[in-house]
C-alpha cells in the first residue's frame, strides 16, 4: 500500500458511499499497489486536509482560456461603454429613433462577434496523495479489516468443523411406487 492514489471514474449506477460523507459517488481513489480503494466525492479532492494533487497539471490551455475569457470580457465592456458614450452623444444631438435601433443591431453584432469561446474541458488530475492523517486511517482500517478477516476464518475453522449432511428426521419417501415385478412370467401353467 502506498500513499499514491489515482482517481478513477466508474459508471453512475456503480456509485457507492463516499468515504468522507457517505453520499454516493462515482469517483474512486485507488492506491498504486491496488490494495486500497474507496469512493470519494470530487469535492473533497480539493480539500488539502484530505488530499493533494500529486501532478497538478499545469494546464496551460485552461489557463490561457481563462485569460482569454477575461480579456474578452474586458473588451466587451469597453465596446459596450464606447457604444453607450456614442449613443449618449447621439441622443444629445437628438438623433432619430431609427438610428438608435440600427445602432443597437450593430452593437449586438459586435458583441456577438466577441462571443466567448467554450472553455476547454480540463483533463482531470488523476494522481493524489492523501493527507497523512487520512492515509494513516486507511492503513489502519486496512490492517483491521485483514485482522478481522483472519479472525473470522479462524473462528469458522474452530467452531464449525463441518455441517452434517443428512439431518435427522428427514426420511426419504419410498412408498410411493411399489414395483410389481414380472407379474406375467410368474404363473406358469403346467
Ligand atoms: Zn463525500
Amino acid at each position: 500500500m502506498e500513499n499514491d492514489y489515482t482517481l478513477r471514474q466508474v459508471a453512475e449506477n456503480a456509485s457507492k458511499a463516499c468515504y468522507i460523507c457517505y453520499r454516493p459517488s462515482a469517483h474512486v481513489l485507488i492506491d498504486k499497489s491496488n490494495t486500497d480503494f474507496f469512493y470519494i466525492c470530487k469535492s473533497h479532492l480539493t480539500d488539502k486536509g484530505f488530499a493533494t494533487r500529486v501532478d497538478p497539471p499545469v494546464d496551460t490551455a485552461a489557463i490561457e482560456a481563462e485569460l482569454k475569457k477575461k480579456q474578452l470580457e474586458a473588451e466587451k465592456e469597453k465596446v459596450k461603454k464606447e457604444w453607450e458614450d456614442a449613443q449618449k452623444k447621439k441622443s444629445d444631438k437628438n438623433e432619430e429613433e431609427k438610428d438608435k435601433e440600427d445602432a443597437e443591431k450593430v452593437k449586438e453584432m459586435i458583441l456577438k462577434d466577441k462571443k466567448l469561446p467554450e472553455p476547454e474541458p480540463v483533463p482531470e488530475s488523476r494522481k493524489y496523495t492523501l493527507h497523512p492523517t487520512i492515509y494513516t486511517q486507511r492503513v489502519r482500517q486496512k490492517k483491521e479489516l485483514a485482522a478481522a478477516k483472519k479472525r473470522a476464518e479462524h473462528i469458522k475453522t474452530m467452531q464449525f468443523p463441518g455441517v452434517p449432511k443428512g439431518l435427522p428426521g428427514e426420511k426419504k419417501e419410498e412408498q410411493d411406487e411399489k414395483k410389481d415385478d414380472g407379474g406375467e412370467g410368474e404363473g406358469k401353467e403346467v
